[in-house]
């Protein structure tokens, strides 16, 4: 594979307007921003067997950031085989761990 000479990705400057509540609705614009890729890895949708095995994961925890719960900038794009580790990984040393995990 080719190294990439820039980000994977690039957040969008405005939060989009969403109608309803919570992260779920915001799902489509954070597909778009990771360019249906892992936000820690270059790990592609298809290459996961598609977008049902993606999720927006909240890169500062819920349980220690419920304030950012709906927070557009904390939510990322990410496998779904991450959920249960990046749970427990706190965000200072995530990046470095998920990144080892999902190549
Ligand atoms: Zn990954």
């Amino acid at each position: 594979m080719k190294p990439r000479s820039s980000p994977h990705f690039v957040r969008r400057r405005e939060v989009p307007k969403i109608a309803g509540r919570g992260h779920l609705p915001y799902r489509h614009f954070v597909r778009e921003d990771f360019r249906a890729t892992c936000a820690y890895c270059p790990l592609e949708e298809i290459w996961a067997a598609g977008v049902e095995n993606f999720e927006v994961d909240h890169f500062r925890p819920q349980a220690l950031f419920p304030e950012l719960r709906a927070s557009y900038y904390n939510l990322y794009l990410r496998p779904l085989e991450m959920r249960a580790m990046a749970n427990a990984i706190y965000a200072g040393w995530r990046i470095p761990l998920i990144a080892t995990l999902c190549c």
